[in-house]
């Protein structure tokens, strides 16, 4: 089933990480200078201003460092409420803000591995696949 989101933020860059997600891949900037990685999506380096960002795959594997679960319709009904948001850092660093997948917030604890999962979208530009994280598998 395909589930109605907020639009995305698309665009150069945006859309190099969207075309990875529909592939099934998580693809994030890395400076090529310094190594670091970035997200969301910036046009310089947070750690030493460099331009040159190339995008990489990264691992998919996180642990979660925060979470909450909205009741406000902030969507005017796209996004239907209560729904949970984790806050992931990822294996690389970035912290990722996403949706728990196949499990709920009385589940959820600090420091809990998770693994990215792709779930089938579709927002105003069309279809996509949204990167959400399941419990890692031990
Ligand atoms: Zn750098």
């Amino acid at each position: 089933m395909v589930q109605k989101r907020p639009d995305r933020t698309l665009g150069p860059g945006h859309d190099t990480f969207w075309n990875g997600c529909d592939r099934g891949e998580l693809r994030l900037q890395r400076c090529t200078g310094c190594g670091t990685y970035a997200w969301p999506v910036v046009q310089k380096c947070e750690q030493c201003a460099a331009d040159d960002l190339e995008f990489q795959t990264v691992s998919g594997r996180g642990k979660v460092v925060s979470w909450c679960s909205f009741v406000q319709d902030y969507y005017r009904g796209i996004l239907p409420v209560p729904y949970d948001t984790i806050m992931v850092e990822l294996e690389e660093g970035p912290m990722f803000l996403s949706n728990p997948h196949e499990f709920g917030e009385n589940e959820i604890a600090f420091g809990m591995p998770v693994e990215v999962a792709f779930i089938a979208c579709e927002d105003s530009a069309g279809r996509f696949q949204l990167p959400v994280f399941r419990k890692a598998k031990v």
